[in-house]
């Protein structure tokens, strides 16, 4: 089995994005710690949080995937860019505690010119800062499709990201197969073989949830456009294997699809029905 769900906004409260994903029959979902483009975030009401808790545990969902902004750029060659991205982490990591046992997955940033290795350090760094042993989240790095100076577009960024993170029990990474796929890695006819290598690189131990999105374009374009299940250059039988794979049950799948409500109703209703087959 797998957890399945979508992306929820915050705007009406925690408790009510897990009745929202009860409505849609799935039984996980992804936020936005703050608004997409950055800002400020709205006080958190503790009854409110604790109400989720309680939902949570009453139609045992699967761990949440909760999504840093896409403003948090932790390797900027901006100084005040990374100061205020270290900020958002910090202030987004004490927020999941009232969570505890979550996962919280950012993308890992964009280097603007200062080359791979200095971008994979100021990550590292930024990760050293905010990380402590207490914290009962997980922290994931999400698999990028290397689009102009993105770094964690290979498995190897990734780990080399992690090598120099002292707390490195505390992370993990989140798999976007639209990401991966326009990185180049092949998920339609080695789907095995991808994996085999995440294995060897990283470690699938280390693999704690899926970003289930189809691809607008073709394998190695670095484009990084979302499609609907099946709609795209992966296609149906490859997202099928994806959910179905051994090494992935059990995981949180979270889609990013471009779709409205209706439209992850019945994708969620599509992936559970593909487990039963
Ligand atoms: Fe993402
Ligand atoms: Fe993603
Ligand atoms: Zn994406």
């Amino acid at each position: 089995m797998i957890y399945i769900g979508c992306h929820l906004t915050v705007k009406d409260g925690y408790k009510a994005m897990g009745e929202t994903m009860t409505r849609f029959g799935g039984n996980t979902f992804a936020w936005f710690t703050r608004n997409p483009r950055g800002g400020k975030t709205k006080p958190i009401i503790p009854e409110d949080v604790n109400a989720l808790r309680r939902h949570l545990e009453e139609k045992h969902f699967g761990p949440l995937v909760a999504h840093g902004s896409y403003t948090m750029n932790l390797c900027s060659a901006n100084e005040e860019t990374r100061r205020n991205g270290l900020d958002m982490l910090q202030q987004d990591l004490r927020t999941m505690e009232l969570l505890p046992g979550n996962l919280y997955n950012f993308h890992p940033g964009s280097h603007t010119g200062q080359g791979t290795e200095a971008g994979i350090k100021q990550i590292a760094d930024a990760l050293n800062n905010v990380l402590t042993g207490e914290m009962q989240t997980t922290v994931l790095l999400e698999t990028m499709a290397g689009k102009g100076s993105e770094v964690g577009g290979t498995f190897e960024e990734l780990r080399r990201i992690i090598d120099q993170v002292e707390l490195r029990e505390k992370l993990g990474v989140c798999f976007d197969t639209c990401h991966t796929w326009d990185a180049g890695y092949d998920l339609v006819n080695d789907l095995d073989g991808v994996l085999r290598q995440f294995d060897e690189i990283i470690g699938i131990e280390k693999l704690w949830a899926i970003h289930f999105n189809d691809s607008k374009n073709d394998r190695g374009s670095h484009k990084d456009r979302h499609e609907k299940l099946g709609k795209g250059f992966l296609g149906t039988e490859a997202m099928k294997r994806i959910a179905r794979h051994p090494l992935l049950q059990g995981l949180p799948f979270v889609l990013e699809t471009p779709n409205e409500d209706e439209g992850y109703i019945e994708e969620i209703r599509e992936v559970l029905s593909w487990m039963e087959e």
